[in-house]
């Protein structure tokens, strides 16, 4: 095939360099490119703007009927620019008739452009698509785990509540039985004392004695005490004595001469009765006076004036 016309080559060079044209087109193209440097210079200018085009970079690979439709499509394009008040110079051998070289340039790289794009952006709307899908799913997995976040925070705080309400009546029951034993122990002694006091009063060797009331005993209190030669216990039995005001006790005193020693303090029932057991010092010949004094609860040193009941032993 001899070199063809310029001009003729001119207007395939777009589609040559963005690879439209069929192999028989592009082997012509190339072969007229190889040999004239003034569309050797148009082809390497053209390749250059479809350069700066990231789409058009030649990845895209048209099957031929895309070619071809493309290509009819820059035909019809130009006839419709036939129009265009351009003087048109003669080409009576061009194929396709076209207002310039740019604007055939420009159609084709649009063209290049919208089957690259529309690739892209279908390519694009696809991955938006899955993704949008994922974001979906994930979504809805979040608020499914966030509520069951929330049912397991719901359920922790009624465990706590009931553990909270679980300890308190533990606690309670705690304090309750703590209550109970010391009741228990109290009573345990009670009837340590009673079952004491009983055996002491009724053995043979005791003895009793009634105290002497002074003015400062309540008209109807009487007090009687036992105790057994040899022996250091002391059993008081009281009646009839009001309970002792606050900041105040009643305080059994044994006196040995002009010595009076403090033996304990006697507490007074709401009934007004006083049951006391108690083990002096010494034997209880060892001392010659007995008495019950009201005394201020801190003076335990010597007897207060208030003496309620006294007898000489
Ligand atoms: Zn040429």
């Amino acid at each position: 095939m001899t070199l063809s016309n310029c001009d003729e080559i001119i207007e395939l060079i777009p589609a040559f360099v963005l690879g439209a044209l069929d192999a028989h087109e592009a082997a012509h193209v190339a072969t007229h490119v190889a040999a004239c440097s003034r569309c050797r210079a148009e082809a390497e200018s053209f390749r250059d703007v479809v350069g700066l085009l990231p789409y058009a970079a030649g990845s895209l690979d048209p099957p031929p009927h895309v070619k071809r439709q493309l290509l009819a499509r820059i035909a019809a394009a130009s006839e419709n620019a036939v129009a265009y008040p351009v003087q048109q110079p003669q080409r009576s051998t061009a194929r396709i008739f076209l207002t310039g070289r740019w604007f055939a340039a420009a159609l084709a790289l649009m063209l290049a452009l919208i089957v690259g794009l529309g690739a892209a952006t279908f390519e694009a709307r696809g991955r938006a698509d899955q993704l949008a899908a994922e974001l979906a799913t994930s979504r809805q997995m979040l608020r499914a785990m966030e509520a069951q976040v929330a049912e397991i925070r719901r359920a922790a705080q009624t465990v706590e509540a009931q553990l909270t309400a679980t300890q308190r009546e533990l606690d309670e029951t705690r304090t309750q039985l703590a209550a109970s034993q010391r009741e228990l122990q109290e009573v345990r002694a009670l009837a340590g004392t009673d079952v004491q006091l009983v055996s002491f009063i009724v053995a043979p060797q005791t003895v009793s004695q009634l105290l002497g009331t002074t003015k400062h005993a309540p008209k109807e209190a009487s007090a009687r005490m036992f105790m057994q030669p040899g022996h250091n216990r002391l059993v008081l039995l009281i009646y009839g004595l009001k309970s002792a005001e606050p900041g105040k006790v009643y305080r059994l005193w044994l006196a040995k001469g002009d010595q009076a020693i403090a033996i304990g303090t006697v507490a007074v029932g709401p009934d007004g009765v006083a049951e006391f057991v108690v083990d002096a010092p010494e034997p209880m010949d060892a001392y010659d006076q007995v008495m019950i004094t009201l005394d201020e609860v801190d003076t335990a040193a010597r007897p207060s004036e208030e003496v309620i009941f006294e007898a000489s032993l």
